[in-house]
């Protein structure tokens, strides 16, 4: 499990930027800019290939540096999606470049409202260079990070500009840490800027795994960018069906959306899948969850989540204005270890 995140953790492999970034567009800067979206989502499509039959496709050591390489690809792509965003299935189709918002109320600048080497997440993954990006694109009535991701502060723009500073504050903290941990909030809809940072790492030789934590509801537009990007997909799945998630979350088809993108995911990186039990959600939630992840990404990581509590809107929602029972919590570990997607003593 998670061997590939590990080879490149070690240094017996490079980072998926670090290969993107060798791989040739066939397009100069000119030359891309010229074609429209589809053109270049077409052309971005052939290039992205090699990544869903190998973690490490062969790369030229040369070639000519006029042309912009697959990485540079995928941040004009996703920054030129901002002027009618569908960064993800919210769909909002909105031109963040002339200051309009969508749902997640973010521009088209980035701002993060902390970076730290966090040592309170998986083993697998600590310590982890994170950075909590502001806004969401999903408005969880019990969310626990409300204050970076349902504010003012993405409306605002508060927080740190994810400028050249934060490129540098990376490559400073690189040593100390097992990984880039790119999170928030969540960071999906921060994919253009967070390109162009990843560009700027790549080119300067970055070693740690890119980590894409996030609650993955994106576009397949959207996970196909990240394909050559994510080293290991941080994949919040919290709900086992549409209805729940449209009543806690405020975004529809979520099962759907989820179960397709996670489908897509495991062709071409890893995945360490965290669900956060809800109280009053097991039957409806866990077990299907696991269920589903039992029978179709059985060798991905799994962590089941207990550090649920009430916080934002929850006192206006009754079934979840409390925390998971002692009941609750030896019914979804019994579910996890029946279906064989988590031991005993891997939950926290
Ligand atoms: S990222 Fe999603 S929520 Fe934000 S504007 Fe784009 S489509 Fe809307």
């Amino acid at each position: 499990m998670l061997d590939s995140y590990y080879d490149i953790f070690e240094g017996r492999c490079h980072s998926r930027i670090r290969i993107a970034i060798k791989i040739p567009s066939g397009f100069d800067k000119a030359g891309a800019e010229i074609l429209s979206l589809e053109e270049l989502l077409d052309v971005h499509k052939q290039l992205i290939q090699p990544f869903y039959e190998t973690a490490t496709p062969e790369v030229p050591e040369y070639y000519p540096r006029k042309e912009i390489s697959l990485l540079e690809l995928k941040a004009l792509i996703a920054r030129r999606m901002l002027s009618e965003c569908t960064i993800c299935e919210n769909m909002c189709r909105v031109d963040r470049t002339n200051d309009n918002r969508g749902i997640c109320r973010v521009g088209d600048k980035s701002f993060y409202a902390s970076e730290f080497v966090h040592v309170g997440e998986e083993p697998e993954i600590v310590p982890s260079h994170t950075v909590f990006f502001t806004g969401c694109t999903f408005k969880c009535v019990y969310c626990q990070n409300w204050d970076i991701a349902q504010s003012e502060m993405a409306e605002c723009d508060a927080g740190y500009a994810a400028t050249e500073s934060l490129t540098e504050q990376i490559v400073r903290r690189a040593n100390s840490v097992r990984n880039l941990n790119l999170v928030g909030g969540n960071p999906d809809q921060h994919m253009a800027n967070i390109f162009t940072i990843l560009v700027d790492l790549a080119r300067l030789g970055y070693p740690r795994p890119v980590v894409w934590n996030s609650n993955n509801y994106m576009t397949e537009t959207a996970v196909e960018l990240l394909t050559g990007v994510t080293d290991l997909h941080l994949a919040d799945f919290k709900y086992g069906n549409n209805d729940c998630a449209e009543t806690l979350s405020k975004v529809k088809r979520y099962w759907d959306v989820i179960t397709r993108n996670l489908l897509m995911e495991k062709r071409a990186a890893e995945i360490l899948i965290r669900h956060l039990v809800l109280p009053g959600h097991v039957d409806c939630c866990t077990a299907k969850v696991v269920e589903w992840v039992a029978g179709n990404l059985p060798t991905a990581t799994f962590n089941l989540m207990f550090q649920y509590r009430p916080e934002h809107l929850a006192s206006e929602y009754p079934e979840i204005n409390r925390h998971v029972s002692q009941d609750e919590r030896y019914r979804a570990i019994d579910l996890a270890t029946a279906a064989g997607v988590a031991k005993p003593g891997q939950f926290c």
